[in-house]
């Protein structure tokens, strides 16, 4: 086993590279910190005198008291302890005069949890583990300690034995001893710290507490609703303390963080939890570029140092670029396969399909090429390619295969003219072996259609062998001028905020608000990596009338539910302007792991319930009593109703 956690202490305890914008008395202060920084006391007052994973041969002939589960036991003459520091060999003693101690220790069962006391002693020459840091050496064991046994177990305790999430889930307090949950809980902690760190002894930020029982605000997401006393009245859980930070800003707290827990009732999505945290800013007198170096700086310092070093500043590209060459607004940037618009190529086509969709007020061509393609793809895969774009998006995506004779093979090669081969293969910088993939359609359908297949593409070329993307980068991207409104999903005519209602528009646009609200861009920018967004924010509407305008008139919100917000921005409102990191998201990218419930310590499943616990669960009526509610259930719930007193049944 790896010394993984002197690992991570040594990767999250050295300082970082570069900071950006430190003045020289952050400076001065930031070296004292360092100074000071030193390896945490792990068994101060414990009952041990040392953890399992600390041993060395340094450490020959000191008495130890050491507390652990029992990993596994050889012959019963051996047996490995394991703590959340590492693993140790403990020597059983074979001698009469010990008999109670061996008892002890051949008899409890696996991953029962004991306290030793011995001798550190060194391995017989031939019998080190260089495997093990703690190799060298042994424990001769004088006392044990049966301090709890262990029951049979649901699943071994071994990262290798494979699991099913369900099972994981249910039996959370297991699963948490595995390697890869104490690896990834302690990194993420280790993280939080020296964010802390940064915003408060280096930058002079307040942590701030904001409320948990909230009201329900428009816009956004859906918040879940809690009952309360009065009969009709709920409160609701935050989607986030965005309202709280604006009014702490007009407060005079003008520079707030907070490690902050947010709450949203989005249904199920891989990579969503119903509550999840948010690292929250907010800043007085800032504007974007404030906001952007700040947040570049906070994670270059938290950055752990056995990653590459975080180079600052981040690039930047517009939200009209990202669709425009990604096909989203989170492109992956770690490799190329760009859009490509060919419209103009084929102005004069006499493919009829191309023709029609150019003959279309906002029709367009796009494509995008896939390098080295026919090497790496096969023409099913491609077909899969097509079929995904038709299931999903209704939507023909045509492929060209590019032959080294300099034949094009696909099913419109023989009406592609001379001239527009040349002019396609300038435009794309196509060579031989390469695909091209084109579709048509209005700018930001095709866009988007191309995006998502660019990216199962490089799922498929990567199944191949190809690497695409290097699992060690870390591609941050700014994206900025975003639209300040969207035209509503369920409803176009309307309009709702691209991020949330208080992002203030780009000063540039301010006049086209009363105009044509729709071009409007807006201070929101985000934060990208490697193709997920971590982070958003904007810089704010500190003035009440363009707030209310905002709300009432192009929104078409009730101003009333924030009436308090309003009045709060006529009383001397500083500028400012904010941002939240998604730390869920942000720790599972960084530790690598497959899903955000990997980097939670109690994550909800799939379908949003605590499979340990079975929550959410029923309640019965004289308890809801005294919230003036009642169940009305389901027609075909009959089964749900009568499961209130049932014994739990997890979800497979
Ligand atoms: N409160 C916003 C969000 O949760 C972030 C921000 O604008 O600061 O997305």
């Amino acid at each position: 086993m790896l010394c993984w956690l002197s690992r991570l202490h040594a990767a999250l305890s050295a300082p970082t590279g570069r900071i950006a914008h430190l003045r020289p008395s952050s400076l001065r202060r930031r070296l004292a910190l360092s100074s000071q920084r030193r390896i945490p006391e792990f068994s101060s007052f414990v009952a041990r005198t040392n953890t399992c994973g600390e041993l060395r041969s340094s450490h020959l002939g000191q008495e130890v008291t050491l507390c652990g589960w029992i990993q596994y036991r050889r012959q019963n003459v051996f047996l490995v302890l394991r703590d959340s520091h590492g693993l140790i060999q403990v020597v059983i003693p074979q001698d009469e005069s010990a008999a109670s101690v061996k008892k002890i220790l051949c008899e409890a069962p696996v991953e029962s949890v004991v306290r030793v006391s011995g001798t550190v002693i060194s391995r017989p020459p031939g019998q080190e583990n260089p495997k093990m840091p703690t190799g060298e050496i042994e424990i001769k064991v004088k006392t044990a300690e049966l301090l709890n046994a262990c029951k049979k177990l649901p699943f071994e305790i071994k990262d290798f034995v494979k699991k099913t999430e369900a099972l994981r889930l249910q039996y959370r307090y297991l699963d948490l001893r595995s390697f890869q949950m104490q690896y990834n809980l302690r990194l993420r902690s280790q993280m939080v710290m020296k964010m802390r760190e940064y915003l408060c002894n280096l930058h002079g930020f307040v942590d701030v507490e904001t409320p948990t029982l909230f009201k329900r605000t428009p816009g956004g997401a859906k918040e879940f609703v809690i009952p309360s006393r009065e009969p009709g009245k709920f409160y609701c859980l935050p989607q986030s303390p965005q309202q709280f930070k604006q009014l702490l800003m007009v407060g005079g707290l003008d520079r707030y963080f907070q490690v902050a827990r947010c709450y949203r009732d989005e249904g199920s999505r891989p990579d969503r939890q119903p509550e999840f945290t948010q690292i929250d800013i907010e800043m007085s007198f800032v504007d974007q570029t404030g906001i952007q170096s700040l947040i570049e700086g906070l994670l270059q310092y938290s950055w752990p140092s056995d990653k590459d070093p975080v180079v600052v500043p981040f690039p930047s590209m517009t939200f009209a670029e990202a669709l425009a060459s990604y096909g989203t607004d989170k492109p992956d940037t770690r490799f190329g396969m760009k859009i490509v618009d060919i419209s103009n190529v084929f102005r004069n086509t006499e493919v009829g399909f191309l023709q029609d969709a150019l003959s279309k007020p906002q029709g367009t061509v796009k494509a995008m090429c896939i390098s080295e393609g026919a090497k790496y793809l096969k023409r099913k895969d491609i077909e899969s390619i097509r079929k995904f774009a038709a299931d999903h998006f209704n939507q023909e995506v045509l492929p060209i295969f590019l032959k080294a004779n300099r034949n094009w093979n696909s099913p419109v090669a023989k009406s592609i003219m001379e001239e527009q081969r040349s002019g396609l293969t300038r435009l794309m910088e196509i060579q031989e072996d390469d695909v091209v993939l084109l579709t048509v359609g209005e700018h930001k359908k095709a866009c988007s259609v191309l995006g998502k297949l660019r990216l199962e593409c490089a799922d498929l070329l990567e199944a191949r062998g190809l690497v695409l993307r290097d699992p060690a980068l870390f591609s941050f991207l700014w994206v900025v001028d975003f639209p300040l409104f969207l035209p509503k999903e369920e409803n176009p005519e309307k309009l709702e905020s691209a991020h949330h209602p208080f992002t203030a528009p780009h000063p540039s646009d301010v006049q086209l608000l009363y105009s044509e609200p729709e071009k409007v861009r807006s201070q929101h920018y985000d934060l990208v990596l490697n193709g997920n967004e971590i982070g958003g924010g904007s810089i704010r509407i500190h003035d009440a009338e363009l707030q209310r305008y905002i709300l009432a008139e192009l929104l078409k919100e009730d101003v009333k539910l924030l009436s308090h917000l309003l009045q709060a921005l006529e009383f001397g409102a500083p500028p400012h302007g904010g941002i939240a990191l998604g730390l869920d998201r942000l720790i599972c990218l960084v530790t690598g792991a497959p899903t955000i419930r990997d980097v939670i310590a109690f994550p909800k499943s799939f379908r949003g319930h605590d499979l340990m616990s079975n929550a959410p669960d029923s309640l019965p009526p004289e308890e809801l009593k005294p919230y003036h509610i009642q169940v009305s259930w389901p027609a075909d719930s009959e089964a749900e109703k009568s499961s209130l007193n049932q014994p739990y049944c997890p979800e497979s």
